[in-house]
């Protein structure tokens, strides 16, 4: 469906659990707090309730297919650590209409859930990971799970999954290994993509100025030659002669791309969330309750007056962390 700005919305993103097994710097209120559920992080600013169930999301991806919906990518959280994460792609991979069921993970754990995950369905795979070095990874995110993850990744590519890689730099952090990560594309046919750092949760929004932009590391890099973009146009798409995989930029805070997004968001408590960066929710529950026409009929008016979007020049506050929307 168009909403009231004429932008086809054809994408959802559906956070099936605001728990997860990282503590990642900037995602949360991490280094304030130790790790602890995603749940536990929004008590501090808004209060989270119960996950919804894999029967509520998948009507609620029927109601989304309905209006024309055709990409939906599971996330979180870790939704990894979502008990009956296989039977919810079983269910999502089985509707009609769904042409794209990605999921965006840590990959801590993913390694022996890849056939699992093949068998109900899943074929893409965005895996997050922000350094190659095991200190700082584990400075980072928490956790001691450095080697666990790039097992993930090797795994899932050499399965034949195809395979995304995001990194969010930080200046006087992990900016200095940009040249490393953009390596592992030389012998993966996998993509690396750098993602800017958003003012949502604490760290960002405390600091901006250690974003690194998409230019910065243009500058750095003049080997990467543009080809063109990916991902309803949000990722800037780019390849280096002789590297079997790709490079690519998300620029939301250097490049707004407001006027081209195509994407609506589900949290894990039954939240319909139409931009990153408004705080403004649907609460789908009662909708859920009424049966799926109601449910659809909620949504549609809902997406119509998607924000025009986002805020985040203006001094923008997340009700909610990136762990308690989705990324
Ligand atoms: N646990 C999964 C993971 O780690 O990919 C899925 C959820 S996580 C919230 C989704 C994505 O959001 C990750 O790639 C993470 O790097 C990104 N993210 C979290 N906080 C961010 C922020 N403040 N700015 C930019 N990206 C952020």
């Amino acid at each position: 469906m168009r909403d009231a700005l004429g932008r086809e919305i054809r994408y959802a993103r559906l956070s099936v659990t605001d728990a997860c097994n990282l503590n990642c710097v900037y995602c949360g209120d991490a280094g304030t707090k130790a790790a602890c559920t995603g749940s536990e992080r929004m008590d501090a600013r808004s209060g989270v309730g119960d996950p919804l169930t894999a029967l509520d999301f998948e009507l609620i991806a029927r109601a989304l297919v309905s209006l024309g919906i055709d990409k939906l990518r599971i996330t979180g959280g870790e939704p990894l650590t979502r008990p009956d994460l296989e039977d919810l792609i079983v269910r999502l991979s089985n509707i009609e209409g769904v042409k794209d069921l990605p999921m965006t993970t840590n990959g801590v754990g993913l390694a022996p859930r890849l056939g699992a995950l093949r068998r109900a369905g899943m074929t893409r795979l965005n895996i997050s990971l922000d350094t190659l070095n095991r200190e700082r990874y584990a400075k980072l995110t928490g956790v001691d799970a450095l080697n666990d993850v790039l097992t993930g990744i090797r795994e899932a590519a050499s399965m034949g999954f195809r395979v995304k890689v995001n990194a969010v730099l930080i200046k006087g952090e992990n900016e200095c290994e940009a040249g490393d990560l953009i390596e592992l594309t030389r012998e993966m046919p996998i993509s690396m993509r750098f993602i800017e750092l958003m003012p949502i949760g604490a760290f960002g929004e405390e600091n901006a100025d250690k974003i690194v932009t998409s230019g910065d590391l243009l500058a750095r890099f003049p080997a990467l030659v543009p080809k063109g973009r990916d991902s309803g146009g949000v990722c800037s798409v780019y390849r280096q002669e002789g590297y079997m995989g790709s490079v690519g930029f998300i620029s939301p805070m250097s490049h707004r791309f407001c006027a081209d997004c195509n994407r609506v968001r589900i949290t894990a408590d039954g939240k319909l969330r139409l931009c990153l960066g408004v705080n403004d929710e649907l609460d789908l529950k009662p909708y859920l309750a009424e049966g799926i026409l109601a449910l659809t009929d909620a949504l549609r008016d809902a997406i119509y007056h998607k924000p025009r979007g986002h805020s985040f020049e203006s001094a923008f506050r997340s009700n909610r962390d990136m762990s308690a929307i989705g990324g």
